[in-house]
């Protein structure tokens, strides 16, 4: 399954996309997309539903994050061997983690906010993980049980806040609208092989990131499983792992960084294609 959350900000409703790709509205079956509704054996009795029977969703409705009530956003630094290269860094020996606030989140087409003295603010592409169901300390081959499925994610970074003025990484990852998610949450299903996904970033029509899961330091199900040695994975909450090389900063010439009025697409394949507008942030 492919699912969406459509409407406004603050009020979106739970819905899928059909066979043919159109938007189907899920409000009358499930309360929400989020929590207990991930569980597998939850998202099994949705995957019964008589999808043609749906009411559609209608044309223009914007699409939300797909998830809904994330409790936290742990992500992976220098997970790409690419990207560890380009940064002049030797790819880690046990994956870097740090969090990233949840007020970040926002959808695959909103406005990423650009602060009055961001001068710095950077892109990258990753494959996002949503949990299923509760992780305490499991082992590696217990992890795709735990997954409720995959997104493409965008963990915008302002380089200056996060290197330049003390402290660790959150401060620079964390703004409102520093992590776009979607369009889709897709179940493991409908993924051959989560570890030999093509994910890129173009920023004003320029590929600027090309890469593939399949050159990641750590896998999906190694993730998983080692972060939750440290905390407990509960349902919904995110995991973006890593990005490949492109980001830019590693750019040359460069860097290159986002100003107001850049348009920033990435995607990971078959998880679909995210579009930004970087706007001044609202005062
Ligand atoms: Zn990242």
């Amino acid at each position: 399954m492919k699912l969406i959350r459509f409407g406004e900000h603050g009020a979106e409703r739970p819905g899928l996309i059909d066979a043919a790709g159109g938007l189907r509205d899920l409000t009358d079956v499930v309360a929400d997309h989020g929590g207990s509704s991930l569980h597998p054996d939850a998202l099994a009795i949705l995957a019964e539903v008589d999808v043609m029977a749906l009411p559609k969703v209608p044309a223009g409705t914007r699409l939300g994050p797909p998830v809904s009530g994330i409790g936290k956003i742990v992500c992976i630094g220098l997970n790409y061997h690419d990207h560890a290269r380009e940064v002049g860094k030797e790819a880690p020996a046990e994956p870097m983690l740090f969090l990233k606030a949840t007020t970040s989140i926002c959808g695959p087409f909103d406005g990423i906010e650009v602060a009055p003295d961001a001068a710095k603010l950077d892109w990258e592409v990753e494959l996002g993980i949503i949990i299923g169901q509760r992780a305490k300390a499991i082992a590696e081959q217990e992890a795709p049980e735990h997954i409720a499925g995959f997104l493409t994610a965008n963990d915008i970074s302002e380089r200056a806040w996060q290197g330049e003025r003390a402290g660790q990484f959150t401060k620079g990852k964390s703004h409102d609208t520093f992590c776009p998610i979607g369009p889709w949450l897709v179940t493991p299903d409908e993924i051959a092989d989560v570890m030999n996904l093509p994910l890129w970033a173009e920023v004003n029509g320029t590929t600027m990131q090309n890469g593939t899961t399949a050159d990641m330091v750590f896998d999906v199900t190694t993730a998983v499983a080692y972060i939750s040695e440290f905390m407990t994975l509960e349902p919904g909450d995110l995991i973006l792992t890593g990005t490949p090389a492109g980001v830019g900063k590693g750019q040359t010439p460069g860097p290159v960084y986002l100003s107001a009025g850049d348009r920033l697409r990435c995607g990971v394949e078959g998880l679909g294609v995210q579009d930004h507008r970087m706007i001044a942030r609202p005062t």
